[in-house]
């Protein structure tokens, strides 16, 4: 009883909340990080706004990446959850704020109508120090190369971050996500140019790379995001969210072993 006593006054000189005293003498071999995603955003505001809005309303992530100086900021522990990804999906993995780390990279986004829009470019230095950031974070918690993604990939209906300036294929080249390989690609091209296969076809492989994506062979409006969202990355000279032999060859090939 007096120990319990003791250690409850240690804790409140500590500042600590009060709780039952634990030995920590001993620690298990097995253990991994909670922490299986990483997603990156874009976020569509000056750094003064992004700062304003990820630190005092009701978005948040851990990261915040500037434009110039491209300084990294924490803002939330990564043993923490953030609100960055909204309603959220891959994989069939839904809820993806509990187990995800969030960086958000402050980037304008698009400008003008839907036919005419533009996208500014990411400086050479705060694509440098994303990458940095992505190494770090995958080392220390063990991320595959699958489940580092963009909003954009796990919320297609909503969300078009980070965009098409978005250098992925930089991470693929450092090893950090799949990549088609190209001259797969190329040799495929032909044999989708000569029968593109039907919407439903594009719509199973797309649900196979990941994404949440209508299954009824119909090229509607929730289809075309989900091509357009697969283009952005992969594809990023056209993403009108039209199939093609191109974005045929690139989900076949991301999607077959
Ligand atoms: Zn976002």
């Amino acid at each position: 009883m007096k120990r319990i006593y003791l250690a409850f006054a240690a804790a409140l000189l500590a500042g600590c909340a009060a709780g039952p005293p634990i030995d920590t003498t001993y620690y298990s071999l097995q253990h991994r990080s909670r922490v299986q995603w990483l997603i990156i955003h874009y976020t569509a505001l000056d750094f003064p706004t992004s700062l304003r809005v990820l630190t005092q309303q009701r978005v948040s992530s851990h990261y915040l990446v500037g434009e110039r100086p491209a300084t990294i900021y924490r803002l939330v522990d990564e043993d923490r959850s953030a609100y960055h990804a909204g309603l959220s999906s891959w994989q069939g993995y839904t809820n993806l704020n509990d187990s995800s780390i969030g960086i958000e990279i402050v980037n304008l986004g698009y400008e003008g109508a839907p036919l005419n829009r533009t996208w500014p470019e990411y400086p050479p230095e705060q694509v440098e120090a994303v990458v940095a950031l992505v190494k770090k974070i995958v080392a220390e918690h063990g991320i595959r190369p699958d489940r580092i993604l963009g909003h954009s990939d796990i919320a297609p209906q909503r969300k078009t971050d980070p965009g098409p300036k978005f250098p992925w294929k930089r991470l693929a080249d450092e090893g950090l996500i799949t990549w088609p390989d190209a001259a797969r690609v190329a040799s495929r091209i032909p044999i989708h140019e000569a029968l593109l296969p039907d919407v439903l076809w594009f719509q199973d492989r797309l649900a196979q790379h990941g994404f949440a994506v209508p299954k009824n062979g119909v090229l509607d409006e929730p289809t075309r995001r989900v091509v357009a969202a697969f283009q952005m990355k992969y594809r990023p000279a056209v993403f009108d969210g039209l199939p093609d032999a191109q974005t045929a060859a690139l989900l076949e090939v991301l999607t077959t072993p």
